[in-house]
Parts: structure tokens; C-alpha cells; sequence
């Protein structure tokens, strides 16, 4: 008898499938403050530091494992099997015009914004990180940033050759040690990276929210910081 998470793991999907919300039925924003989330907002919405200042955050959030590439090295400990809370937006058909419309509504009301790509989940098709780079090329306040488990797949060619080197987007490429040097120096540069299993031998901080040397996201930014060229380091997963 398998257990639920060994379960979802197998069928490629959530624990929590009552919280995969397809839009339609939701009436809210999917994109949501990050007043909302423990880490990066805490209750506040504004980014205080780094180039992004001033900035409201936003979050997105998808179905984990289900948009995920079988290759993360977090597949089956993924801490969305603790967010039994968490909305994760259905990536039907629908979703994409939901985007386009939020998206464009944020544009007309904020200089700037930036979306945090994806609290769970992950880039899951080459026409979905297009996506994003045609809403970059058409509305010059938003911003994104992000983590993804996508590398050596088409999908991790796309974001590293098109969507990740654009001056308002920073993504950080999360992957083993095994893996390191299998990464194109190219773009192996420590700002697109970000891993939580040992990085000693690439520079490296751990997450200052972590360590309690920062209140949150909001208040660090070292994550959507372009110039700060090093890897960041996770505690916990
Ligand atoms: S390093 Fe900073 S921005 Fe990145 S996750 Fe930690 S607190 Fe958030």
C-alpha cells in the first residue's frame, strides 16, 4: 500500500488535488500580494532593497510535480507536500488569458511590479516561457523572478537562451551538486543559480531570512539582484 505522497509522486502530481483551482471557478486574483506569504512578505507588500525597491511583489503559484520536471532533485521531498493551503492554478487553457488579463491590469496601475515565478511548480512548456517573454516585451513595468528545476531539457534551453538573460527578469537555476559541472559556463554564472544541496566550491550566501539576518524577501532582494553574483543557499527545503 503506498502512501498518499508516494502516491502523488508516482501519478506526477500534488497531494492536495482539491487544491488545484482551475480559474474559472476562482473569482480572486491568482497573482497574489506577498503580504500573504511567511517568507517573502510577512504581512508587507513592498520591496525595500535593491534595484526592484519600491516595487509591489507579487506570487504565482502552480501544481507541483505536475509542471515539474522528473529531474529536480526535490521531486519527492517538495515542500508543497506541507502546503495543504496553498491554491495551486490549474494549467488548462484557461490560465494563460487569466495571466494576460491580471497582468495588463497591473500594468496600467503600478510603474513597476514584479511576479515571483513559481512558489510551487515550475516553467512546464517552451510556449509558456515564451509566454512570459512576450509580456515582458509588452509591458515595461513588470518584472520577474524565480527559481527553476528546468536546465538541460528544451524548456531550460528556452529560459536560459531567451527569457532569463532580459534585464528585468532574474531566475535562478536550482540544481544538485552532481550537476554543477555539467552546467555551460556560459551561463553558469553564480547570479542564475541557486541550489540548496552543497555549493562549497562556488561562492555562495545563505538566505538571510533564513538565519534571521533579514525579515524577509521584501527587505533583502538579494534573489532579483542581477548584480549580486553568487549563488544563494537554502537551509531547509
Ligand atoms: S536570499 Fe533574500 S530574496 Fe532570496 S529567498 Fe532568501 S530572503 Fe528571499
Amino acid at each position: 500500500m503506498l502512501t498518499k505522497t508516494e502516491q502523488a509522486i508516482l501519478e506526477d502530481r500534488t497531494i492536495f488535488q482539491k487544491k488545484v483551482i482551475p480559474v474559472t471557478t476562482y473569482n480572486g486574483n491568482i497573482l497574489k500580494s506577498a503580504q500573504n506569504n511567511t517568507k517573502l512578505g510577512k504581512g508587507k507588500g513592498i520591496i525595500t532593497k535593491g534595484p526592484w525597491s519600491g516595487f509591489p511583489l507579487f506570487t504565482f503559484t502552480l501544481e507541483e510535480r505536475k509542471t515539474c520536471p522528473r529531474s529536480c532533485h526535490h521531486y519527492g521531498d517538495c515542500y508543497g507536500n506541507n502546503m495543504f493551503r496553498a491554491n495551486r492554478y490549474k494549467n488548462d487553457e484557461n490560465l494563460i488569458p487569466r495571466l494576460r488579463d491580471e497582468i495588463a491590469s497591473m500594468d496600467a496601475m503600478y510603474k513597476g511590479f514584479v511576479i515571483r515565478l513559481h512558489v510551487l511548480g515550475d516553467f512546464y512548456s517552451v510556449e509558456y516561457v515564451q509566454f512570459w517573454s512576450q509580456m515582458l516585451e509588452k509591458h515595461s513595468g513588470l518584472h520577474i523572478y524565480g527559481y527553476t528545476a528546468r536546465y538541460f531539457d528544451n524548456i531550460g534551453e528556452e529560459i536560459r537562451k531567451n527569457l532569463a538573460p532580459h534585464n528585468r527578469v532574474s531566475i535562478r537555476f536550482s540544481v544538485d551538486s552532481t550537476n554543477l559541472e555539467r552546467l555551460d559556463p556560459n551561463i553558469f554564472t553564480p547570479d542564475l543559480l541557486a541550489t540548496d544541496e552543497s555549493v562549497s566550491n562556488i561562492p555562495f550566501v545563505v538566505c538571510p531570512e533564513q538565519t534571521e539576518q533579514t525579515e524577509s524577501c521584501l527587505t533583502c532582494g538579494l534573489c532579483f539582484n542581477k548584480n549580486f553574483r553568487k549563488a544563494v543557499k537554502f537551509l531547509n527545503h
